[in-house]
């Protein structure tokens, strides 16, 4: 093992402990954020600032969430391994590769062409294998549906309705939810084929989740 190797391990494994710190009790969680090396997420140039707990700029003027909301919203899925989940917003693939390492079965959209790809080359040189899509989130992914649980990444104007039909009966949804100034994170469960419940878990602030498709 190099001694670069080591050295990110170990920033990795710093990281989950000042998450660990700030609330964060999954410990299958906790054990992905020391795992992922988030420094291989973003750009070379940012690499001094990859394992403090800050989001940070992406291509396309979109960001890689702060490992605290990566971690916070992992938690509130409660994944039980090999659940199938969905998540929108792949950006740069980070919170993928957690739920990859939590043991989930992991499918995620992206409306960036160019962001997709990115994350898929970068992803599959890891050894992650999530099933990603190129579209439009808000569609979620019928065919492949129905989900354990869903977890979206960028806030939307109103709750996807799409999304919740992709939902099994017992299942939840993860998402921010209050429009583009700040969020409230909130947690949809679908109770039985029609009923849903909701409940929230403080506030955040995300990129605005976008109809359509870009290049
Ligand atoms: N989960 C990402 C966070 C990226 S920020 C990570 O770990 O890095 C949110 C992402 O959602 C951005 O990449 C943005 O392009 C994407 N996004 C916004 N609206 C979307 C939509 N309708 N469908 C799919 N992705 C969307």
């Amino acid at each position: 093992m190099s001694d670069t190797f080591q050295n990110n391990h170990r920033e990795a494994e710093n990281l989950a402990r000042d998450l660990r710190r700030k609330g964060i009790r999954d410990e299958r969680v906790l054990a992905a954020i020391g795992k992922v090396p988030r420094h291989l997420f973003i750009d070379e140039g940012l690499r001094e600032y990859a394992y403090l707990d800050k989001p940070l700029p992406i291509e396309k003027g979109q960001t890689i969430s702060q490992p605290y909301t990566v971690a916070y919203q992992s938690e509130l899925l409660k994944l039980k391994p090999g659940e199938k989940v969905l998540e929108i917003g792949t950006g740069s693939g980070y919170q993928a590769a957690i739920l990859c390492e939590m043991g989930a079965d992991v499918y995620s959209i992206e409306r960036y062409k160019e962001l997709y790809l990115t994350a898929k080359k970068r992803l599959n040189k890891l050894g992650y294998s999530p099933n990603l899509f190129f579209g439009d989130g808000y569609e979620g992914l019928p065919e492949h549906a129905p989900f354990d649980k869903i977890l979206v990444t960028a806030a939307p104007d109103e709750i996807p309705e799409k999304l919740l039909r992709q939902l099994r009966v017992g299942g939840w949804m993860v998402l921010p939810l209050g429009g583009r100034m700040g969020q409230k994170m909130t947690v949809i469960k679908r109770v039985s084929e029609e009923k849903f419940s909701e409940s929230e878990h403080g506030d955040f602030i995300f990129v605005p989740m976008q109809k359509g498709t870009e290049e």
